[in-house]
């Protein structure tokens, strides 16, 4: 039935492809989710995980959505801690954060925002 099971695209994206990522937070832990449906080709797939999405999903939540720059690093900047774990960065990559910031989803924006004020009210 379906062997294809979010292996592969059974058609390119035509006009009965629907496809949807998003991001959410659960348990204070960032999660992504996408489904792509062909009522064509009668195929529906759903893949997700844990941490940041794999690149093309998280290309369609940035141009959905929009993308957040943050400062990373410095009085006013996110923690590189936070930074570091969320994305998993290599240290060269942290330090080109912390020159140029990131960009990231708003889901992840929110997750990194809160993630320096978890004792704080609010
Ligand atoms: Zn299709």
């Amino acid at each position: 039935m379906v062997e294809q099971f979010a292996k592969l695209h059974p058609c390119d994206p035509c006009e009965s492809c629907r496809f949807e990522a998003w991001q959410r937070i659960v348990g204070g832990r960032l999660r992504w989710e996408e489904s792509q449906e062909c009522t064509a080709y009668g195929f529906i797939a759903c893949g997700g995980g844990w941490g940041p999405p794999p690149p093309w999903v998280r290309e369609r939540i940035l141009a959905e959505e929009g993308a957040v720059r943050l400062a990373v690093g410095g009085p006013d900047g996110l923690p590189l801690k936070a930074v570091r774990e969320l994305y998993g960065l290599t240290l060269p990559e942290l330090i080109a954060a912390r020159e140029h910031g990131i960009e990231a989803t708003p889901v992840e924006a929110r997750m990194l925002t809160s993630a320096e004020g978890t004792a704080g009210p609010g």
